[in-house]
């Protein structure tokens, strides 16, 4: 069997594309930007960012990988569904209201919590299959 150790920013790029398409945000606007995570959704601006800093990825680093993409990517779903303006809105809400509750406003955000069941729920089977079409 095949261990790769790195995986190629085609081949990157290629899970990216698939995802953005299959979660139907294959429209949303996306900047390639120098930062630490994979990815980010920018709220204030309605923008899926990613990042330009990894132009390979380590198998290790795969798992963190998807569920990072697919954090963002639910995100930007949030985004479409309600219109970016809107979504910004109901996310300082919910920060609003986290910090009024002496909470946090992130960990304990509401929006957080649905994107990160939602990259924790479904990587495992984007790495299936990204692993039979020998993506990575
Ligand atoms: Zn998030």
């Amino acid at each position: 069997m095949l261990i790769r150790e790195f995986i190629s920013e085609a081949n990157k790029s290629q899970m990216i594309k698939t995802l953005l398409k299959k979660y139907k945000v294959g429209n949303v606007r996306v900047k390639m930007k120098s930062m630490k995570e994979h990815a980010h959704y920018n709220v204030d601006t309605g923008t899926l960012e990613l990042s330009t800093r990894y132009k390979t990825i380590k198998s290790s680093q795969v798992k963190q990988f998807l569920i990072t993409i697919l954090h963002e990517i639910y995100h930007a779903m949030d985004s479409k569904k309600y219109g970016w303006k809107k979504f910004k809105e109901m996310y300082e809400m919910e920060m609003n209201y986290r910090i009024a509750k002496d909470q946090d406003e992130y960990k304990d955000n509401k929006f957080e919590i649905e994107a990160e069941d939602f990259g924790q729920k479904n990587w495992k089977k984007w790495n299936s299959k990204f692993k039979k079409e020998g993506l990575i």
